[in-house]
């Protein structure tokens, strides 16, 4: 998360929006840039201090005291309080006390982000066990795309971190909204989505975002999916059993936002052939109301019709 503090505030910004968790007031709870990852598209920059060592950071006194001023002002705008910050916050010892005392004051969901390095570790889990709401990364599932997208600090195991991560959220009461970061040629190969899949579904969990590289990366040449690519990867993680959002540029703009249907299923069917199916799931839609707006393209051979593998799809009949 890029963290933009007005100079009177130490460890508070915001509120930013989060088009998952609405209007949200920061808390940043770990110095930049100290992480157990360094991310090939981390937007935060290169690590500085690639740890897994957990530190007294902050007075825990001063990080409450500044909160308590900023959320009393703000409060009434807000929609959740997350805790995150320019590095991983389950680095900080005090995360369980911080959580806590948060909590007594905020009136707002409070929430935590989090790569889930460290959900190994007992006393983390019982930390986030304390948050109304968990969202944790899991970019891999095996140890050389581990390596290669999340650079991790040298002990850091994606197996046990995995299995973690899904004892995590069966002992969890509260919300787990877990994030998936798609980077092109590392971690969107069909075996690495099906094996992350795999340990998704073993999860007790509400959703799986799909993101991708939106904003410049800490290291060059990191390449996100395009929108076309985003969208396979959705349709496949759904036929994976995944309950998976809506995400990206594109299909944000095409589920969440006014505007004509008709038109956004036109528009995709100018990007990519879609069967009637993909269309209903893409827009989160009936079926019966997909095949109505593509049936009436079809009347006016706005649309055409080509059967593969036993399935129609259609597509744009400007394309041809
Ligand atoms: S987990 Fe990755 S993306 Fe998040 S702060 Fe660390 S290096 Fe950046």
């Amino acid at each position: 998360m890029y963290v933009n503090k007005e100079s009177s505030r130490k460890y508070i910004f915001g509120p930013v929006p989060s088009r998952r968790l609405g209007l949200s007031l920061g808390i940043d709870i770990i110095p930049h840039k100290i992480c157990t990852l360094d991310c090939l598209y981390c937007e935060v920059g290169r690590t500085n201090c690639l740890s897994v060592k957990k530190e007294h950071f902050y007075s825990v006194d001063s990080i409450i005291e500044e909160f308590e001023r900023e959320y009393i002002s703000l409060k009434d705008s807000l929609d959740v309080v997350t805790i995150t910050g320019s590095g991983e916050p389950t680095l900080n010892e005090d995360l369980d006390e911080i959580a806590t005392r948060v909590k007594k004051i905020s009136e707002h969901p409070v929430a935590i982000l989090t790569n889930s390095t460290k959900i190994t570790d007992e006393k983390v889990a019982e930390a986030l066990k304390k948050f109304d709401i968990v969202v944790p990364s899991i970019d891999a599932a095996s140890q050389d795309v581990f390596k290669k997208i999340n650079r991790p600090e040298e002990s850091l195991d994606i197996e046990k971190i995995n299995e973690a991560l899904v004892k995590f959220s069966n002992d969890f009461d509260g919300k787990l909204l877990i994030e998936l970061l798609l980077v092109k040629d590392i971690n969107d190969s069909e075996t690495e989505l099906k094996k992350i899949s795999d340990i998704v579904k073993r999860c007790r969990y509400e959703s799986l975002q799909l993101n991708t590289v939106f904003r410049p990366p800490a290291y060059t040449g990191t390449r996100g999916l395009n929108e076309s690519e985003l969208i396979d990867v959705f349709l496949k993680m759904k036929s994976f059993g995944i309950k998976v959002e809506r995400v990206s540029n594109f299909i944000k703009t095409f589920s969440h936002e006014a505007g004509d249907e008709k038109e956004r299923v036109f528009e995709l069917l100018t990007m990519r052939p879609c069967t009637v199916y993909e269309v209903a799931s893409v827009f989160g839609i009936s079926v019966e109301k997909s095949e109505l707006i593509i049936n009436d393209y079809l009347s006016k051979s706005q649309l055409s019709e080509e059967e593969h593998d036993s399935k129609k799809f259609y597509f744009s009949s400007l394309k041809k």
